[in-house]
């Protein structure tokens, strides 16, 4: 066999390993018909019971993509052990990098996971806060935090993560940009990078986001 073909198939592998742990990521919320609650996206989302009902459904999602990432692991593993195929190499490969793109946390003191269980207490919390900011407060989850609609007070500096809409920007752009972040925000949080110094850069994508 030739290198090439090896080459091809070990790619193939992996992607298949890349997104096969991400199927429900993918596809769960969004072919399910589960619009109705939620504000269309890209708009912000009001803060009440269907937005933490969402949380916690994505977080029951992100649990769920475990399950299917041990498919392509143990496929793969289970054929390398007969043979040294180079697309169950790639499976296991794919596999693995969900497993530790998942496992090491991007902030230790913001909990494990895309969605932690602390980050959605605080905002349940913020359903009823204990000080409003304005007469009329109105708390939106916009692209980068949870705002006052009112008078722009920020209650919580948290970008907002894939909440399962239907994405704006088309099923397939909408799919690749999910599968690239992995149902996290797009903006990193906002004091932990360079990126967040240069909000006038990123403003196009804020508009897309
Ligand atoms: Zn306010």
């Amino acid at each position: 066999m030739s290198l090439s073909t090896d080459v091809i198939r070990l790619v193939l592998g992996m992607l298949i390993g890349i997104i096969l742990p991400r199927i429900p990521l993918l596809f769960f919320t969004r072919f399910l018909n589960m619009e109705q609650e939620l504000p269309p996206h890209p708009d912000p989302v009001p803060i009440g019971i269907p937005l933490v009902q969402r949380l916690l459904l994505m977080r029951r999602i992100h649990v769920m993509c475990w399950i299917t990432a041990t498919l392509p692991l143990a496929l793969g593993l289970w054929i390398l052990q007969n043979s040294p195929e180079p697309f169950a190499f790639g499976m296991v490969a794919g596999a693995s990098w969900f497993a530790i793109s998942r496992i090491v946390p991007e902030d230790i003191e913001q909990g494990f996971g895309i969605l932690p269980l602390s980050l959605i207490k605080s905002v349940n919390n913020l359903r009823e806060p204990e000080n409003d900011c304005c007469e009329q407060a109105t708390l939106f989850w916009e692209v980068r935090s949870i705002r006052c609609k009112q008078c722009r007070f920020i209650a919580l500096e948290t970008p907002r993560p894939d909440l399962g809409r239907m994405r704006s920007d088309g099923r397939f752009k909408g799919s690749l940009r999910v599968l690239l972040m992995d149902g996290r925000p797009i903006f990193p949080p906002s004091d932990s990078s360079v990126v967040s110094e240069g909000p006038e850069l990123l403003s196009k994508v804020t508009e897309e986001e």
